[in-house]
């Protein structure tokens, strides 16, 4: 039997649509039916799995899946025993403590004897133990946050990521405990053909990400001003320099990351540097 990549992402809530974003952009091609389990690519030896979140790393752990797209979040409260292979960059959160708006909160012992409402037991309880705090941990399975004011609890531990639902339910950001984005987890137990299939999929997402944080830049300056103006502009080997078809000016191309650019435009222009035209790349291969 020929080999096949079975990949688990979340079948609907907020990693779903960064994570069949990228497994296209891998340039892997299926039908993703609504409703559907599962599906086959038409184009790669790989299966997709669309599962609840929390499932994924025992799935993966487990082998039924060979790997599987998660917040770093659940894989690290799961503790299954899998490989985080790759961050992916995507769905970036932090699990943090929050308390009553009210509350004069001067640092984590504040929390000592004081019950807290999560539905990360495993990870809040990590961060007590190593911060000597001893507290009543009240695992709930959701609307964590609703939990101070119905008197459930004095605090909360939850995932933010503009802290706006905390806020809204009357409690303050004061501790973080945890950041995560989504990775890409793996069975430890894959077959050589497995990892090989893995690797090109890895290989692809590097492309994919790298080609996200640069980009393709065009100007026009005067000859003399080219080596004053490639200093900011390295490219990937070197730029590539084109006559334009007015005597004394020619085109520069070149590769420059995206922090970079707004960093140096204004030194490139002030060099002389015209018509300067920034473009997506779309795949770049180191
Ligand atoms: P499921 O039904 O699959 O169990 P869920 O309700 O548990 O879904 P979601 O709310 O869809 O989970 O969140 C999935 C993951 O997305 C979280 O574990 C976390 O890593 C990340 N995440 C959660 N909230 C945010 C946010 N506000 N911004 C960015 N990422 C987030
Ligand atoms: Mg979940």
């Amino acid at each position: 039997m020929s080999t096949i990549l079975r990949i688990a992402i979340q079948k609907s809530g907020r990693l779903s649509e960064d994570s069949l974003k990228l497994i296209k952009e891998c340039g892997i091609r299926f039908d993703n039916g609504a409703g559907k389990l599962k599906t086959s690519a038409t184009n790669f030896p790989a299966e997709i799995l669309f599962l609840r979140d929390d499932d994924i790393p025992g799935y993966v752990e487990d082998g039924v899946a060979h790997i599987g797209i998660v917040g770093e979040n659940v894989s690290e409260e799961t503790h299954r025993d899998v490989d985080t292979v790759h961050k992916l960059g995507f769905s970036k959160c932090r699990l943090s403590i929050g308390v009553l708006r009210e509350h004069d909160y001067k640092g984590v012992q504040d929390l000592e004897g004081k019950s807290i409402a999560t539905t990360y037991p495993r990870l809040l309880g990590e961060y007590l133990k190593a911060n000597s705090v001893h507290a009543n941990i009240h695992e709930i399975s959701g609307s964590v946050e609703i939990a101070p004011s119905i008197g459930l609890a004095d605090a909360v531990c939850d995932i933010v990521s503009s802290g706006s639902t905390l806020l809204s339910n009357g409690l303050k950001e004061v501790e973080t405990i945890f950041r995560s984005e989504a990775v890409l987890i793996a069975s430890k137990h894959l077959s050589e053909g497995q990892k090989e299939l893995m690797d090109q999929l890895l290989f692809r997402i590097k492309s994919v990400q790298v080609a996200k944080n640069n980009k393709y830049i065009l100007l026009n300056c005067p000859q003399d001003a080219v080596d004053n103006i490639i200093k900011f502009l390295p490219g990937m080997r070197s730029p590539t320099i084109l006559p334009l078809a007015q005597e004394g000016w020619c085109s520069l191309h070149s590769v420059i990351n995206e922090n970079d650019f707004w960093e140096n435009i204004e030194k490139i222009r002030q060099a002389g540097a015209e018509g300067i035209l920034v473009i997506p790349i779309e795949k770049m291969i180191l």
